[in-house]
């Protein structure tokens, strides 16, 4: 039963963590195990193989650990990096502030650059930050692919590029907690050197599994960063993975059949057309926004983001009551807006395990809602943009042609 119960089920829209399959459910569903037994390295390794491909990495060395992002976020800074060593930044959202502060009290120098939140990366910035960086003491640059604060996806592709055409030999770390197996991401194309997501938001999973990829220039890195680590430490693990026992100590074991469940549903609908599924369902969130004659706190195109949506609210509403009142009222969980956007903006989460008609739900939830909040927007309108864009790009379901 629902903690705090209400009828039907409830429409869980906040951008992680996110529903989970009845399948991995099940599959989760069971007693504990002997994780040192002769039968479960069998299941190890099939998931730390097969979760690098979410990253689209064949060359990463992939860490499964009993954590959360936030954790993932330690272990990708401690395993490549020494303290005092320069990283260069972009404070753009709340979850980007919040590695930055990890970074400052591991005691890293960051140069960090401010930008207007609801912005990305500037390029150019970062080019020329790199350029004049000409005996190398930048040893990082660290992105968020997908803020979810303010909703942006940020280019990595572009951001590897500009480290390319100024030849500099930083690490590429990036945070791809609210975008790995969501929106398309080339670990290898793009030679991140760490990825890291959290099982919570595109996998579908409960919380509690951090996992990290790692490219063979970063476990080198790993070889003479000096750094204090532990729990964290690739080295462990690296060493049980070559035992063939593969847990330093111990796993989550349901999680892991979880993990593996989760995996098995975004290969069999295919990765690409999981990203497709967030493309098409971001375009409607958006086309329903645009309809309503809001904005989204996203200030330009290219950064849009597929897995939430940050809708801003007219000035004399404060976005917190839009949350309250849905929860209260169509028991609909919307993100509330976060630290500078508090009140100003709420999140449309729209990812993971979701559908056309799921999203329809919460956005009928959203603006009956505004409605009842005095904007000014016609009941229907929102729907019937996003129903349009809906019908207009959705194919047949591949599992039932
Ligand atoms: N990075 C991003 C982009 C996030 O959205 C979040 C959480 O929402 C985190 C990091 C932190 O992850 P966790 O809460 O699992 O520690």
């Amino acid at each position: 039963a629902d903690y705090v119960p209400a009828p039907g089920r409830n429409h869980l829209f906040v951008p992680g963590p996110v529903n989970i399959p009845e399948s991995v459910m099940r599959a989760m569903n069971r007693n504990n195990e002997d994780h040192r037994s002769p039968a479960f390295p069998k299941l190890s390794k099939s998931v730390i193989d097969d979760v690098k491909r979410i990253f689209k990495s064949s060359k990463g060395t992939s860490f499964i650990f009993p954590t959360t992002g936030t954790g993932a976020w330690e272990s990708a800074l401690t395993n490549t990096l020494s303290p005092g060593d320069k990283i260069i930044s972009f404070r753009l959202g709340q979850f980007s502030l919040l590695w930055i502060d990890q970074m400052q009290r591991l005691r890293f120098d960051v140069d960090v650059v401010d930008c207007e939140w609801g912005s990305g990366v500037d390029l150019d910035l970062l080019k020329a930050k790199l350029a004049a960086d000409r005996s190398h003491n930048v040893k990082a640059v660290c992105v968020v692919h997908n803020e979810t604060s303010t909703g942006v996806t940020n280019d990595i592709g572009g951001v590897r590029r500009v480290l390319d055409e100024v030849r500099h030999p930083a690490l590429l770390l990036v945070d791809g907690v609210s975008s790995i197996g969501a929106i398309d991401f080339r670990m290898d194309d793009w030679k991140v050197d760490v990825a890291l997501t959290g099982s919570q938001k595109a996998l579908s999973l409960p919380t509690g599994l951090g996992i990290v990829c790692a490219s063979p220039k970063a476990l080198e890195a790993a070889k003479t960063s000096k750094s204090l680590r532990v729990f964290f430490d690739w080295a462990d693990y690296i060493k049980f993975y070559a035992a063939g026992t593969y847990w330093p100590y111990t796993p989550s074991i349901q999680l892991l059949y979880g993990l593996r469940a989760a995996l098995d549903l975004i290969f069999d609908e295919g990765l690409d057309n999981v990203i497709a599924r967030h493309h098409r369902l971001g375009g409607a969130t958006r086309e329903a926004v645009k309809a309503w004659g809001l904005t989204i706190a996203t200030k330009k195109d290219e950064w849009i983001s597929d897995t939430v949506t940050a809708v801003v609210v007219p000035p004399h509403i404060d976005s917190a009551n839009v949350v309250k009142l849905a929860w209260k009222k169509y028991n609909l969980s919307l993100g509330v807006g976060l630290n500078k956007v508090a009140g100003k903006v709420f999140r449309i989460g729209h990812l993971g395990s979701m559908n056309e008609l799921q999203l329809l739900g919460a956005l009928a939830g959203v603006e009956i809602v505004l409605v009842e909040l005095g904007v000014n927007i016609k009941l229907g309108s929102g729907i019937a943009a996003a129903q349009a864009h809906l019908s207009k790009n959705t194919p047949l379901i591949s599992s039932r042609i």
